[in-house]
């Protein structure tokens, strides 16, 4: 489930989303494939299993979905090509 913003956050704003806490860091430019340059949030997240923070970057104004470090991250069935 993606959860939208409205209003871009600055970086400091913190969220809770259910049990994981989500600390907003920075904006990151990007280019993306096609040319087009936006910008990422670049998220600090409390893993769901072992609550380590770790970073990851999500489009600006999508809250990160993931909620688990690499270490607990469950592989995507499906999703490699
Ligand atoms: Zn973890």
């Amino acid at each position: 489930m993606r959860i939208r913003i409205e209003t871009l956050p600055e970086p400091g704003f913190a969220v809770s989303v259910g049990p994981s806490k989500m600390t907003l860091l920075a904006y990151a430019d990007y280019t993306r494939r096609d040319g087009e340059e936006t910008r990422l949030g670049v998220w600090e997240v409390e893993c769901k299993t072992c609550g380590e923070p770790f970073t990851t970057r999500m489009t600006s104004h999508i809250l990160p979905e993931t909620k688990r470090c690499e270490k607990h991250r469950r592989p995507v069935r499906g999703a490699s090509k």
